[in-house]
Protein backbone atom coordinates (compact mmCIF):
# COMPACT_ATOMS: atom_id res chain seq x y z
CA UNK A 1 0.00 0.00 0.00
CA UNK A 2 1.19 3.56 -0.43
CA UNK A 3 -0.95 6.69 0.55
CA UNK A 4 -0.32 9.90 -0.15
CA UNK A 5 -0.37 13.10 2.58
CA UNK A 6 -2.57 15.77 2.13
CA UNK A 7 -0.88 18.94 3.69
CA UNK A 8 -2.48 22.54 4.11
CA UNK A 9 -0.89 24.79 2.62
CA UNK A 10 1.93 27.01 4.50
CA UNK A 11 2.42 30.90 3.89
CA UNK A 12 6.14 30.92 2.18
CA UNK A 13 6.49 34.71 3.23
CA UNK A 14 6.66 33.80 6.84
CA UNK A 15 9.83 31.53 6.00
CA UNK A 16 11.04 33.85 3.58
CA UNK A 17 11.31 37.03 6.11
CA UNK A 18 13.21 35.00 8.74
CA UNK A 19 15.53 34.31 6.07
CA UNK A 20 19.30 36.20 5.19
CA UNK A 21 18.87 38.01 1.83
CA UNK A 22 20.75 35.80 -0.18
CA UNK A 23 19.13 32.27 1.10
CA UNK A 24 15.87 34.05 0.20
CA UNK A 25 17.49 35.05 -3.46
CA UNK A 26 18.87 31.43 -3.84
CA UNK A 27 15.53 29.44 -2.85
CA UNK A 28 13.17 31.68 -5.14
CA UNK A 29 15.78 31.25 -7.50
CA UNK A 30 15.70 27.35 -7.46
CA UNK A 31 12.14 27.04 -6.83
CA UNK A 32 11.58 29.37 -10.45
CA UNK A 33 13.39 26.70 -11.77
CA UNK A 34 11.09 23.79 -11.05
CA UNK A 35 7.75 25.74 -11.46
CA UNK A 36 7.23 22.90 -14.46
CA UNK A 37 8.13 20.18 -12.54
CA UNK A 38 6.58 17.80 -9.90
CA UNK A 39 8.40 16.41 -7.12
CA UNK A 40 7.95 13.54 -4.67
CA UNK A 41 9.37 12.24 -1.20
CA UNK A 42 8.66 8.86 -0.27
CA UNK A 43 9.89 7.44 3.38
CA UNK A 44 8.63 4.73 5.53
CA UNK A 45 6.64 6.40 7.99
CA UNK A 46 4.36 9.24 8.61
CA UNK A 47 4.94 10.15 12.05
CA UNK A 48 7.66 9.77 14.34
CA UNK A 49 11.17 10.48 13.95
CA UNK A 50 13.70 12.96 12.51
CA UNK A 51 12.84 12.20 8.53
CA UNK A 52 9.09 12.43 9.00
CA UNK A 53 9.48 16.09 10.95
CA UNK A 54 11.44 17.16 7.89
CA UNK A 55 8.89 16.14 5.85
CA UNK A 56 5.84 17.50 7.55
CA UNK A 57 7.67 21.21 7.11
CA UNK A 58 9.63 20.60 3.86
CA UNK A 59 6.47 19.28 1.60
CA UNK A 60 4.07 22.00 2.79
CA UNK A 61 6.91 24.45 1.98
CA UNK A 62 7.72 23.14 -1.00
CA UNK A 63 4.10 23.48 -2.45
CA UNK A 64 3.77 26.89 -0.87
CA UNK A 65 7.22 28.14 -3.02
CA UNK A 66 5.13 27.04 -6.34
CA UNK A 67 6.93 23.55 -6.51
CA UNK A 68 4.39 20.50 -7.33
CA UNK A 69 5.33 18.46 -4.58
CA UNK A 70 3.63 15.10 -3.14
CA UNK A 71 4.57 13.16 0.12
CA UNK A 72 3.86 9.62 -0.15
CA UNK A 73 4.67 6.88 2.43
CA UNK A 74 4.67 3.06 2.06
CA UNK A 75 2.84 1.07 4.24
CA UNK A 76 4.46 -3.06 3.37
CA UNK A 77 1.58 -5.84 3.86
CA UNK A 78 3.87 -7.77 5.96
CA UNK A 79 4.26 -6.48 8.88
CA UNK A 80 7.91 -8.06 9.50
CA UNK A 81 9.29 -5.69 7.13
CA UNK A 82 10.27 -2.65 9.70
CA UNK A 83 11.57 -5.66 12.13
CA UNK A 84 14.25 -6.39 9.00
CA UNK A 85 14.63 -2.48 7.90
CA UNK A 86 15.23 -1.42 12.09
CA UNK A 87 17.85 -4.46 11.92
CA UNK A 88 18.91 -2.96 8.26
CA UNK A 89 19.16 0.18 10.25
CA UNK A 90 21.15 -0.92 13.42
CA UNK A 91 24.13 -2.55 10.92
CA UNK A 92 24.47 0.27 8.83
CA UNK A 93 25.05 2.28 11.80
CA UNK A 94 27.68 -0.46 12.65
CA UNK A 95 26.07 -3.31 14.23
CA UNK A 96 27.62 -6.89 12.99
CA UNK A 97 25.63 -9.94 12.08
CA UNK A 98 23.77 -10.50 8.92
CA UNK A 99 20.66 -10.97 6.95
CA UNK A 100 19.16 -13.96 6.75
CA UNK A 101 17.41 -15.24 3.40
CA UNK A 102 13.87 -15.16 4.22
CA UNK A 103 15.21 -11.39 5.92
CA UNK A 104 16.45 -10.24 2.58
CA UNK A 105 13.12 -11.95 0.92
CA UNK A 106 10.65 -9.88 2.87
CA UNK A 107 12.70 -6.55 2.40
CA UNK A 108 12.98 -7.24 -1.90
CA UNK A 109 9.38 -8.83 -1.77
CA UNK A 110 7.31 -5.90 0.07
CA UNK A 111 9.06 -3.28 -1.98
CA UNK A 112 8.70 -5.63 -5.03
CA UNK A 113 4.83 -5.24 -4.39
CA UNK A 114 4.85 -1.66 -3.33
CA UNK A 115 6.81 -0.55 -6.78
CA UNK A 116 3.66 -2.79 -8.59
CA UNK A 117 1.29 -0.47 -6.94
CA UNK A 118 3.23 2.85 -7.36
CA UNK A 119 3.69 1.99 -11.31
CA UNK A 120 -0.15 0.71 -11.49
CA UNK A 121 -1.84 3.82 -9.43
CA UNK A 122 -0.72 6.68 -11.95
CA UNK A 123 1.07 8.42 -9.15
CA UNK A 124 3.96 10.16 -10.94
CA UNK A 125 6.50 12.65 -10.69
CA UNK A 126 9.69 14.12 -12.66
CA UNK A 127 12.05 13.64 -9.68
CA UNK A 128 11.67 11.39 -6.67
CA UNK A 129 13.48 11.41 -3.39
CA UNK A 130 13.47 7.86 -1.87
CA UNK A 131 14.40 9.23 2.20
CA UNK A 132 16.41 6.32 4.13
CA UNK A 133 17.55 2.57 3.72
CA UNK A 134 13.81 1.59 4.07
CA UNK A 135 13.67 2.68 0.31
CA UNK A 136 16.87 1.90 -1.09
CA UNK A 137 15.76 -1.38 -3.70
CA UNK A 138 12.65 0.83 -4.23
CA UNK A 139 14.40 3.24 -7.90
CA UNK A 140 15.51 -0.34 -9.17
CA UNK A 141 11.97 -1.81 -8.98
CA UNK A 142 10.33 1.41 -10.49
CA UNK A 143 9.18 2.47 -13.83
CA UNK A 144 11.51 4.90 -15.32
CA UNK A 145 7.89 6.17 -16.75
CA UNK A 146 7.30 6.86 -12.96
CA UNK A 147 9.88 8.19 -11.90
CA UNK A 148 12.16 9.73 -14.13
CA UNK A 149 15.06 10.97 -11.80
CA UNK A 150 16.23 9.50 -8.50
CA UNK A 151 17.75 10.66 -5.39
CA UNK A 152 18.40 8.32 -2.57
CA UNK A 153 18.32 10.44 0.66
CA UNK A 154 20.32 8.74 3.71
CA UNK A 155 20.00 10.49 7.10
CA UNK A 156 22.04 7.93 8.86
CA UNK A 157 25.49 7.57 9.96
CA UNK A 158 27.21 5.29 7.23
CA UNK A 159 30.86 6.30 8.54
CA UNK A 160 31.53 2.29 10.16
CA UNK A 161 28.52 0.14 8.79
CA UNK A 162 28.61 -3.42 8.64
CA UNK A 163 30.75 -4.31 5.49
CA UNK A 164 28.72 -7.72 4.63
CA UNK A 165 25.46 -5.32 4.34
CA UNK A 166 27.05 -2.56 2.53
CA UNK A 167 28.32 -5.43 -0.30
CA UNK A 168 24.79 -6.32 -0.79
CA UNK A 169 22.50 -2.98 -0.46
CA UNK A 170 25.51 -0.48 -2.11
CA UNK A 171 24.85 -1.94 -5.86
CA UNK A 172 21.63 -1.15 -5.25
CA UNK A 173 22.41 2.79 -5.24
CA UNK A 174 23.49 2.81 -9.26
CA UNK A 175 19.62 2.81 -9.91
CA UNK A 176 20.21 6.69 -8.59
CA UNK A 177 21.12 9.93 -10.16
CA UNK A 178 22.54 11.38 -7.36
CA UNK A 179 23.10 10.20 -3.09
CA UNK A 180 22.07 12.92 -0.50
CA UNK A 181 23.70 12.66 2.73
CA UNK A 182 23.76 14.70 5.66
CA UNK A 183 27.34 15.50 6.94
CA UNK A 184 30.36 14.70 4.85
CA UNK A 185 31.76 12.35 6.81
CA UNK A 186 28.60 10.49 6.77
CA UNK A 187 28.68 9.68 3.25
CA UNK A 188 28.99 5.74 1.80
CA UNK A 189 33.12 5.10 1.08
CA UNK A 190 31.85 2.42 -1.53
CA UNK A 191 29.61 3.23 -4.04
CA UNK A 192 29.67 1.46 -7.21
CA UNK A 193 29.83 3.07 -10.17
CA UNK A 194 30.10 6.95 -10.33
CA UNK A 195 26.84 7.95 -8.37
CA UNK A 196 27.57 11.88 -7.05
CA UNK A 197 27.00 12.49 -3.75
CA UNK A 198 26.02 15.92 -2.33
CA UNK A 199 25.79 17.26 0.84
CA UNK A 200 22.55 18.47 2.47
CA UNK A 201 22.62 18.53 6.44
CA UNK A 202 19.08 18.60 8.32
CA UNK A 203 17.76 21.68 9.35
CA UNK A 204 14.45 23.12 11.61
CA UNK A 205 11.39 24.12 11.17
CA UNK A 206 11.57 27.99 13.08
CA UNK A 207 7.35 28.33 12.73
CA UNK A 208 6.64 25.01 14.44
CA UNK A 209 5.12 25.07 18.02
CA UNK A 210 8.68 23.76 19.20
CA UNK A 211 10.68 26.61 17.90
CA UNK A 212 8.41 29.38 17.53
CA UNK A 213 9.22 32.13 19.76
CA UNK A 214 7.48 31.76 23.59
CA UNK A 215 6.44 34.94 25.49
CA UNK A 216 8.59 34.67 28.45
CA UNK A 217 6.12 34.92 30.97
CA UNK A 218 4.61 31.66 29.21
CA UNK A 219 7.69 29.55 29.22
CA UNK A 220 8.50 30.84 33.09
CA UNK A 221 5.06 29.43 33.87
CA UNK A 222 5.42 26.31 32.68
CA UNK A 223 8.74 25.60 33.75
CA UNK A 224 7.27 26.62 37.45
CA UNK A 225 3.98 24.26 36.56
CA UNK A 226 7.17 21.53 36.08
CA UNK A 227 8.32 22.15 39.62
CA UNK A 228 10.92 24.62 38.88
CA UNK A 229 11.83 27.87 40.73
CA UNK A 230 11.69 30.16 38.05
CA UNK A 231 13.57 32.77 39.89
CA UNK A 232 16.56 30.89 40.46
CA UNK A 233 19.27 30.24 37.25
CA UNK A 234 18.51 26.79 35.61
CA UNK A 235 20.55 25.10 32.61
CA UNK A 236 18.89 22.50 30.42
CA UNK A 237 19.58 19.26 28.55
CA UNK A 238 16.82 18.41 25.98
CA UNK A 239 17.99 14.61 25.54
CA UNK A 240 16.36 11.00 25.06
CA UNK A 241 18.28 9.30 28.09
CA UNK A 242 20.79 7.73 26.15
CA UNK A 243 24.23 6.75 26.78
CA UNK A 244 26.01 9.12 24.17
CA UNK A 245 23.93 11.71 25.65
CA UNK A 246 26.24 11.54 28.54
CA UNK A 247 23.39 12.53 30.96
CA UNK A 248 25.69 12.40 33.87
CA UNK A 249 28.61 14.43 32.73
CA UNK A 250 25.50 16.96 32.41
CA UNK A 251 25.34 16.23 36.14
CA UNK A 252 29.01 16.35 37.10
CA UNK A 253 29.16 19.77 34.85
CA UNK A 254 25.96 21.43 36.49
CA UNK A 255 27.81 20.44 40.17
CA UNK A 256 30.74 21.85 39.35
CA UNK A 257 29.12 25.21 38.36
CA UNK A 258 26.98 25.22 41.47
CA UNK A 259 29.76 25.55 43.51
CA UNK A 260 30.38 29.20 42.09
CA UNK A 261 26.31 29.46 41.58
CA UNK A 262 24.71 27.54 44.55
CA UNK A 263 21.10 28.49 43.50
CA UNK A 264 21.45 26.63 40.39
CA UNK A 265 19.14 24.47 38.68
CA UNK A 266 19.39 21.46 35.90
CA UNK A 267 16.53 19.98 34.24
CA UNK A 268 17.24 16.77 32.14
CA UNK A 269 14.14 16.85 29.32
CA UNK A 270 13.80 13.24 28.09
CA UNK A 271 10.27 13.00 27.42
CA UNK A 272 11.22 11.71 24.02
CA UNK A 273 11.75 8.24 25.23
CA UNK A 274 10.43 5.14 24.43
CA UNK A 275 8.54 3.44 27.00
CA UNK A 276 9.29 0.17 25.64
CA UNK A 277 13.80 0.97 25.26
CA UNK A 278 15.10 -1.34 28.35
CA UNK A 279 17.90 0.56 27.76
CA UNK A 280 16.77 4.33 28.36
CA UNK A 281 15.00 2.91 31.29
CA UNK A 282 18.55 1.30 32.27
CA UNK A 283 20.11 4.79 31.49
CA UNK A 284 17.37 6.83 33.42
CA UNK A 285 17.75 4.16 36.81
CA UNK A 286 21.70 4.67 36.49
CA UNK A 287 20.87 8.71 36.28
CA UNK A 288 18.77 9.19 38.93
CA UNK A 289 20.93 7.22 41.29
CA UNK A 290 23.64 9.80 40.04
CA UNK A 291 21.29 12.62 40.88
CA UNK A 292 21.15 11.34 44.27
CA UNK A 293 18.45 13.10 45.09
CA UNK A 294 19.42 16.92 44.74
CA UNK A 295 16.36 18.58 44.85
CA UNK A 296 17.42 20.68 42.35
CA UNK A 297 18.18 18.49 39.60
CA UNK A 298 15.14 18.17 37.67
CA UNK A 299 14.79 14.88 35.69
CA UNK A 300 11.81 14.80 33.14
CA UNK A 301 10.81 11.36 31.37
CA UNK A 302 7.31 10.30 32.34
CA UNK A 303 4.61 11.70 28.75
CA UNK A 304 2.11 11.64 32.01
CA UNK A 305 0.48 14.31 33.94
CA UNK A 306 2.19 17.36 31.63
CA UNK A 307 1.27 20.86 32.37
CA UNK A 308 1.70 21.43 28.48
CA UNK A 309 2.29 19.52 25.26
CA UNK A 310 6.09 17.80 24.64
CA UNK A 311 6.92 20.42 22.36
CA UNK A 312 6.03 23.59 24.02
CA UNK A 313 7.74 21.96 27.18
CA UNK A 314 10.63 21.60 25.23
CA UNK A 315 10.24 25.26 23.67
CA UNK A 316 9.33 26.43 26.89
CA UNK A 317 12.58 25.13 28.88
CA UNK A 318 14.67 26.18 25.92
CA UNK A 319 13.58 29.62 26.32
CA UNK A 320 13.83 30.29 30.16
CA UNK A 321 17.68 28.37 30.49
CA UNK A 322 20.24 30.98 30.81
CA UNK A 323 22.35 28.34 29.48
CA UNK A 324 21.63 24.93 27.39
CA UNK A 325 23.48 21.49 26.56
CA UNK A 326 24.31 19.14 24.72
CA UNK A 327 26.92 16.96 26.23
CA UNK A 328 26.80 14.05 23.75
CA UNK A 329 29.95 11.84 23.43
CA UNK A 330 28.47 10.80 19.24
CA UNK A 331 26.29 12.63 17.62
CA UNK A 332 24.46 12.19 14.45
CA UNK A 333 23.17 15.87 14.06
CA UNK A 334 21.83 16.74 17.44
CA UNK A 335 18.71 18.85 15.86
CA UNK A 336 18.36 20.17 20.04
CA UNK A 337 21.49 21.97 18.78
CA UNK A 338 20.21 24.41 16.63
CA UNK A 339 16.52 24.19 18.26
CA UNK A 340 18.08 25.93 21.43
CA UNK A 341 20.51 27.89 19.74
CA UNK A 342 17.60 29.46 17.54
CA UNK A 343 16.06 30.52 21.21
CA UNK A 344 19.36 32.65 21.11
CA UNK A 345 20.68 30.86 23.54
CA UNK A 346 24.37 29.95 24.96
CA UNK A 347 24.55 26.30 23.81
CA UNK A 348 27.71 23.99 24.92
CA UNK A 349 27.94 21.16 22.91
CA UNK A 350 29.76 17.82 22.93
CA UNK A 351 32.73 18.37 20.42
CA UNK A 352 31.88 15.53 18.08
CA UNK A 353 29.91 15.03 15.46
CA UNK A 354 27.17 17.42 13.87
CA UNK A 355 27.46 19.19 17.37
CA UNK A 356 30.70 20.68 15.57
CA UNK A 357 28.94 21.48 12.26
CA UNK A 358 26.49 24.09 14.34
CA UNK A 359 28.40 25.25 17.59
CA UNK A 360 31.55 27.85 16.12
CA UNK A 361 33.52 27.66 19.57
CA UNK A 362 33.58 30.46 21.09
CA UNK A 363 31.62 32.67 19.27
CA UNK A 364 28.29 30.89 18.62
CA UNK A 365 28.66 28.28 21.80
CA UNK A 366 31.16 26.53 22.84
CA UNK A 367 32.64 22.96 22.10
CA UNK A 368 33.87 20.99 25.06
CA UNK A 369 35.15 17.64 25.72
CA UNK A 370 34.68 16.71 29.13
CA UNK A 371 31.95 17.50 32.36
CA UNK A 372 35.14 20.00 33.73
CA UNK A 373 35.15 21.89 30.40
CA UNK A 374 31.25 22.04 30.23
CA UNK A 375 31.08 22.44 34.23
CA UNK A 376 33.39 25.65 33.74
CA UNK A 377 31.42 27.39 30.48
CA UNK A 378 28.40 27.35 32.45
CA UNK A 379 29.49 29.18 35.35
CA UNK A 380 31.59 31.60 33.43
CA UNK A 381 28.23 32.32 31.15
CA UNK A 382 25.99 32.49 34.53
CA UNK A 383 28.29 34.99 35.40
CA UNK A 384 28.43 37.54 32.23
CA UNK A 385 24.62 38.14 30.98
CA UNK A 386 26.09 40.55 28.33
CA UNK A 387 28.50 37.29 27.07
CA UNK A 388 25.61 35.06 27.17
CA UNK A 389 22.91 37.58 25.37
CA UNK A 390 26.23 38.03 22.52
CA UNK A 391 26.81 34.36 21.87
CA UNK A 392 22.69 33.42 22.07
CA UNK A 393 22.45 36.50 19.31
CA UNK A 394 25.56 34.73 17.32
CA UNK A 395 23.77 31.05 17.73
CA UNK A 396 20.35 32.52 16.41
CA UNK A 397 22.62 34.06 13.02
CA UNK A 398 24.04 30.68 12.54
CA UNK A 399 20.83 28.70 12.82
CA UNK A 400 19.30 31.63 11.08
CA UNK A 401 22.21 31.07 8.12
CA UNK A 402 22.26 27.82 7.84
CA UNK A 403 20.23 25.26 9.50
CA UNK A 404 16.17 26.22 8.82
CA UNK A 405 14.15 24.51 6.85
CA UNK A 406 13.73 26.62 3.95
CA UNK A 407 17.67 26.31 3.31
CA UNK A 408 17.17 22.58 3.37
CA UNK A 409 14.69 22.96 0.66
CA UNK A 410 16.59 24.86 -1.34
CA UNK A 411 19.94 22.20 -0.88
CA UNK A 412 17.26 19.54 -2.02
CA UNK A 413 16.29 21.39 -5.36
CA UNK A 414 19.88 21.76 -6.40
CA UNK A 415 20.43 18.38 -5.84
CA UNK A 416 17.54 17.66 -8.04
CA UNK A 417 19.24 20.12 -10.52
CA UNK A 418 22.04 18.16 -10.34
CA UNK A 419 20.26 14.57 -10.52
CA UNK A 420 18.05 15.76 -13.86
CA UNK A 421 21.33 17.02 -15.24
CA UNK A 422 22.43 13.03 -14.47
CA UNK A 423 19.69 11.60 -16.03
CA UNK A 424 19.07 14.07 -19.28
CA UNK A 425 16.18 15.32 -17.92
CA UNK A 426 14.42 18.58 -17.55
CA UNK A 427 11.90 19.87 -15.87
CA UNK A 428 12.46 24.09 -16.01
N1 LIG B 1 12.81 15.88 22.01
C1 LIG B 1 11.51 16.15 22.41
N2 LIG B 1 11.19 15.99 23.73
C2 LIG B 1 12.10 15.61 24.66
C3 LIG B 1 13.43 15.34 24.23
C4 LIG B 1 13.74 15.48 22.91
O1 LIG B 1 10.66 16.54 21.60
O2 LIG B 1 11.75 15.53 25.83
C5 LIG B 1 13.13 16.12 20.59
C6 LIG B 1 14.13 17.23 20.41
O3 LIG B 1 13.46 18.49 20.55
C7 LIG B 1 14.67 16.95 19.02
C8 LIG B 1 14.59 15.43 18.94
O4 LIG B 1 13.74 15.00 20.02
O5 LIG B 1 13.81 17.51 18.03
C9 LIG B 1 15.94 14.78 19.17
O6 LIG B 1 16.69 14.93 18.00
P1 LIG B 1 18.27 14.93 18.05
O7 LIG B 1 18.76 15.02 16.65
O8 LIG B 1 18.77 16.00 18.97
O9 LIG B 1 18.67 13.56 18.76
P2 LIG B 1 18.20 12.03 18.53
O10 LIG B 1 17.18 11.73 19.59
O11 LIG B 1 17.66 11.93 17.13
O12 LIG B 1 19.47 11.24 18.76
Amino acid sequence: MIDIIEYPTADADLYLELLPPETTEQLTGAAEQFRNGSVMHINSTAYGGGVAEILHSLVPLSNAMGIDTQRAVISPRDVRFFDVTKRIHNMLQGAEGELTDDELAIYYGCLDDIAGEIDESGLSADVWFFHDPQLLPLARLLDRKTAGTRLWVVHIDLTAPNPWLMDRLMPLTDAYDLLVCSLDAYAPRKVPGDVGIFVAPPAIDPLAPKNSAMPRHKAADIAKALGIDSSRPLVTQVSRFDVWKDPWGVIDAYRLAKQAHPDLQLALLGLSQANDDPEGEQVLRSVTEHANSDPDIHLFFSPENLPATNDEIVNALQTHSQVLVQKSTREGFGLTVSEGMWKGKPMIGGNVGGIRLQIVDGESGYLVDNARQAGERIAELLADQELCATIGRNARDRVRQRFLIPRLLNDYLQAAERACAVAGQGVS
